[in-house]
């Protein structure tokens, strides 16, 4: 039994580092706290808890987030100090041990806040409660409205893949979901809200149903049956979990939009095979093929990490020819970060910074070439662009169905609302193209 009491018109702040599942999961915590009696910190008011959710992808991500604690620390002396996320799962008595942290919650923990709280007071040493990964079952529903206009559905936690380079499986335990029947009622509640756009989020998405027996398949086509939801987009699906029957469903759907979001990693299938992936590059090249042979204006977006282990120059010519024969529209670029515990550490071949760097700005010029092309041949084109709130002063932005984004003058009220628009020339930064509205 909880004693609400301890929570009444207690304020609390909140600190996300990492994903956009992070970010979901911490409004879920802050919704939890807001049904206890806890409201959000007004600017410059003090904090009587602190909640930061933190991310391990690299060693640069916990460095921000032990920066992140001490600054909150700092600012809100007295406060209660909860850490969780990657980073706390991963290492929870090391982030115990940082000045004024009380408690450490770790991936299995999070959603049973309440169990652990207490009465909020301040202890001499931070208490950590992390169960080992292999112990994380449970599945904690989250959806949350991002910063902008669209929602963030959390379907899916967890990873059973371990890529010899990365940490998450250690993280966030194994794969798990929610049933499609419980992931259909929360996208209702959205569209209640007035949501339009939702974002499917998760680890390893396509990997969807492990613990329910359902597949991402059938939890696509019951989702694209929820009136109201006018568009999903995939935040990001392995090339060898996207089979063709979504590539197609996608093409004909009523609400899944042109947009894929596909993590090769690397264009070399040498690279491929040490970084234990599950796919080579002929068969993401057979899927990019799908996807342009149904949806010819899809945008396709691609993660890519350069400077891994055992990437020899050659290795990296090889991976930068492949991704530049590919009909892609956008890299995302991701330095190699060495993570402690993985496999990766066994392969001899160091890359230096200095390479790194360097083949990092090769493939963002890559991309840049790839994106600003999408864009230039749908000048003229007209298009629906679901549009955000624009900053006060600025103009407004939104993006069309296959994500491109779009600039137009400032309408009062006008955001979350779709409009058909025509295409124009880039902004002036180069990072929209201009549209005069045709109808609102
Ligand atoms: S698929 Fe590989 S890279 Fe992605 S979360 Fe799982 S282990 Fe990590």
């Amino acid at each position: 039994m909880i004693d609400t009491t301890v929570f009444l018109d207690k304020k609390a702040v909140y600190y996300t580092l990492g994903c956009k599942l992070n970010f979901s999961e911490t409004s879920t915590i802050a919704k939890m706290l807001k049904e206890a009696g806890v409201r959000t910190v007004r600017k410059g008011e003090k904090a009587d808890i602190c909640v930061v959710n933190t991310c391990s992808v690299t060693e640069t991500a916990d460095k921000k987030c032990r920066q992140a604690i001490h600054k909150l620390v700092k600012e809100h002396p007295g406060a209660f100090v909860i850490v969780t996320g990657c980073y706390a799962q991963l290492k929870p008595g090391q982030v115990a041990d940082i000045e004024g942290v009380d408690l450490v919650l770790g991936a299995e923990q999070k959603g049973h806040l309440f169990d652990y709280l207490g009465t909020l007071e301040k202890k001499e040493k931070g208490v950590a409660h992390a169960s080992a990964t292999t112990d994380i079952r449970t599945f904690s529903p989250s959806c949350s409205r991002g910063d902008r206009t669209r929602y963030f559905l959390k379907v899916q936690d967890g990873c059973d893949y371990f890529c010899s380079y990365c940490t998450i499986p250690f993280a966030r335990g194994r794969s798990r979901n929610g049933s499609i029947d419980e992931l259909v009622e929360q996208a209702r509640k959205v569209a209640a809200d007035g949501g339009k756009e939702i974002v499917l989020t998760g680890v390893n998405i396509g990997d969807f149903g492990k613990t329910t027996g359902e597949t991402f398949f059938d939890l696509v086509k019951a989702l694209d049956r929820v009136e109201g939801i006018e568009r999903y987009r995939i935040s990001s699906i392995e090339p060898n979990l996207l089979t063709d029957e979504i590539i197609e469903y996608v093409a004909r759907s009523r609400a899944f939009m042109p947009h894929f979001h596909i993590p090769l990693q690397s264009g070399s299938d040498e690279v491929l095979k040490l970084m234990r992936r599950r796919y080579d590059t002929s068969l993401f090249a057979a899927k990019i093929a799908k996807i342009r042979s149904v949806i010819p204006d899809a945008f396709i977006g691609v993660d890519v990490i350069v400077g891994t282990r055992g990437e020899t120059p050659e290795f990296f010519e090889d991976a930068y020819r492949f991704i530049d024969s590919l009909d892609v529209t956008q890299l995302h670029v991701f330095s190699y970060s060495e993570r402690p515990g993985t496999q990766a550490l066994k392969i001899d071949y160091v890359v230096t910074p200095e390479e790194k760097h360097a083949r990092s700005q090769r493939l963002l010029a890559l991309s840049d070439e790839k994106t600003r092309a999408f864009y230039a041949r749908h000048r003229g084109q007209e298009a629906v662009v679901l549009l955000e709130k624009p900053k006060p002063g600025m103009p407004m932005h939104g993006f069309t169905a296959n994500y491109i984004r779009v600039e137009t003058e400032a309408h009062p009220d006008w955001d979350n609302r779709l409009v058909r628009v025509q295409l124009g020339d880039f902004n002036e930064d180069g990072t929209a193209l201009k549209a005069s509205i045709q109808d609102a």
